[in-house]
């Protein structure tokens, strides 16, 4: 199976210039979402992970399935304003804006190997906020995995010495 044939291309949206990779199709499809969840399964399998971080909204429907199939916990980091309780928090800035994601206190123990599960790699800016935030909290990331890595825009180059792992380039 070809994923990449699961993934939409939009130009110019949300902006001018930028290209949207929409993976709704391959969510549409039962067997294409199992496969990408499964590739990503058999990468995490031997990592010994003990928590999945997905930021939203795509992180949560990648991240959740996966943390799923490995019988262990996933947690959301969010923007701010959206997680009820107790929160950490850092900024960050976006292939077209800046923000602040926020990660609840109590949802990484010291210690615990965390894999962050997201769509999509462009600038970077999303997972190197999401590993600030697990490390604040003591968490050891062990691996980011991506449905879609936008190579030209060198995200990776963010987050030098963390494993990453991508289902689809573009
Ligand atoms: P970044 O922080 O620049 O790596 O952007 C990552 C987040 O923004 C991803 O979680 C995507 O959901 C979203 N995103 C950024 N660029 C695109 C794009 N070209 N197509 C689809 N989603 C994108």
């Amino acid at each position: 199976m070809n994923l990449k044939n699961y993934i939409a291309s939009i130009p110019n949206y949300p902006v001018e210039g930028v290209t949207f990779r929409d993976i709704s199709p391959l969510m549409g499809d039962g067997e294409a979402y199992r496969e990408a969840t499964k590739q990503i399964v058999d990468y995490a399998k031997e990592k010994q992970v003990d928590m999945v971080v997905g930021p939203e909204a795509r992180g949560f429907i990648i991240g959740c399935p996966v943390a799923y199939e490995l019988g262990i916990g996933f947690a959301p980091a969010r923007k701010k304003g959206k997680l009820p309780r107790e929160t950490i928090e850092v900024d960050y800035g976006l292939e077209y804006g800046s923000d602040i994601l926020t990660l609840h206190k109590d949802a990484i123990k010291p210690g615990q190997r965390v894999l962050i599960c997201d769509d999509l790699l462009a600038t970077g800016g999303t997972i190197e906020a999401t590993i600030q935030l697990i490390e604040k909290l003591g968490g050891v990331v062990v691996g980011c995995a991506f449905l879609i890595e936008l190579m030209e825009l060198e995200g990776r180059k963010k987050i030098e010495g963390y494993e990453i792992f991508n289902l689809m380039e573009f």
